[in-house]
């Protein structure tokens, strides 16, 4: 379906109950500006559950999630439609999530967050309501704010001024930048939780032009301000160049990125946590992995960690093409045999068969183990020649058994 065909079945939807339907938001907006957008924002003045299941039927589609604030979500041939009741909101403090009640279109218009978002445009009808010269401000080339309070009611706005800023290559007008201005000051972005802050820098990592925005939020002493760190542009761009070479997920070194060194980690996963605290042991072997020699040396420093700990410290310490050699190369060569296989062979302690499968992993990363019956035959061999206690502390071949 395209997205003519989706507008004209939610009119013919609207029309048959008879309820006031608009496209509103960034939908409206990009449609003006001529920006393909896969996000179909409706507003109904009235109950948006009969309109979604009428909307659902029609397309024989689901009715995929409800949000918080009551919205019904469809996805149709690509295309996502999210139709929500108008709501009037209330703001009962800083930081805190609205209070709200089904209102009228120009309230819900009023509850937004720029000019350039807060346009409708009733289906079937051609005229746009625009409240707030939103149309005035997309040919300016402007990011306008609706009221002075806006961003001490939601400082997540903050975010989405610079967003879209760079995005449409638009300037922030000169009141709504000094408005963000004070709000910094004030510390409002202290008052929002860990996990909406981590949202919103989740969704400027996603515009293309990411670094431009982070740089500015930087610029701004944000980063400072949440107890987080800008690194600077040439580290994120090393790391998502490594990370696209190494074809690993970006977000969690960015985030890494941001937080190392710091006190305030609430705004990573549990995942990302502990990435950093192997970044931490990782950096006390680093002496060690610069001298290294070979492949087997590689894989005993590094063996155990996963690659987005290994990845950073790549960056980070300049030892890049040790971790391409050790993620590329070493570490998806996999022995054949188990520790199962060398207790059959008698070994009953832990260490010792971990050992000896060190050594045949050393001996098959030179080429010389193709298959799993030589790889069994040099685990025996090791055992009868009593070669065990092979390595000694620092991970190096013990010469004495070479
Ligand atoms: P994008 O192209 O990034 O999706 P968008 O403008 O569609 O941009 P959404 O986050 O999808 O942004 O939100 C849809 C609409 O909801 C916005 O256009 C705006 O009108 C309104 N909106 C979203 N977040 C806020 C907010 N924090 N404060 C006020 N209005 C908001
Ligand atoms: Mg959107």
């Amino acid at each position: 379906m395209k997205k003519d065909d989706i507008i004209n079945l939610v009119e013919e939807v609207a029309s048959k109950e008879d309820i006031a339907t608009y496209l509103v938001g960034g939908c409206v907006r990009d449609e003006i500006l001529g920006i393909e957008n896969k996000d179909i924002d409706i507003t109904i003045e009235g109950d948006a559950k009969k309109i979604a299941k009428s909307l659902s039927k029609r397309v024989g589609v689901k009715i995929k999630k409800t949000s918080q604030f009551g919205t019904f979500i469809l996805f149709v041939s690509g295309f996502r439609i999210d139709i929500a009741t108008a709501r009037k909101e209330t703001y009962p403090g800083p930081g805190k999530l609205p209070l709200v009640e089904p209102g009228s279109i120009v309230e819900d218009l009023s509850r937004r967050d720029f000019t350039i978002n807060s346009m409708a445009i009733p289906v079937g009808i051609t005229t746009i309501i625009d409240p707030f010269q939103g149309l005035k401000d997309i040919k300016k080339g402007l990011i306008r704010t609706l009221h002075g309070k806006s961003f001490i009611e939601d400082p997540t706005r903050i975010f989405r001024a610079l967003r879209f800023a760079k995005r449409l290559d638009f300037q922030i007008e000169q009141i709504t930048e000094s408005l963000i201005d004070d709000a910094i000051k004030q510390r409002v972005l202290l008052t929002i939780s860990p996990a909406r802050i981590r949202n919103e820098l989740s969704l400027c990592l996603k515009e293309m032009k990411k670094w431009n925005i982070l740089e500015r939020i930087a610029q701004l002493g944000i980063f400072e301000q949440l107890g987080m760190v800008y690194p600077n542009r040439n580290f994120f761009e090393e790391l998502d160049e490594f990370a696209t070479k190494l074809g690993i997920k970006k977000e969690p070194l960015y985030f890494m990125a941001l937080t190392d060194g710091c006190h305030n980690r609430k705004i990573l996963t549990g995942r990302e946590r502990r990435y950093l605290n192997a970044v931490e042991t990782l950096l006390e072997k680093i002496p060690l992995l610069k001298k290294s020699k070979g492949k087997g040396e590689l894989y005993t420093i590094l063996q155990g960690f996963s690659p987005h700990p290994l990845a950073y410290i790549g960056v980070k310490e300049g030892v890049k093409d040790k971790i391409s050699t050790y993620l590329e190369e070493i570490e998806p060569i996999k022995l054949e045999i188990t520790g199962e296989d060398i207790k059959d062979l008698g070994i009953s302690e832990g260490k010792l068969v971990g050992e000896i499968l060190l050594k045949v992993k050393w001996e098959k990363l030179d080429g010389r183990l193709p298959t799993r019956k030589e790889e069994l035959e040099y685990a025996k061999s090791i055992i009868t020649n009593n070669q065990l206690k092979i390595f000694n502390h620092r991970g190096h071949r013990d010469k004495e058994t070479m």
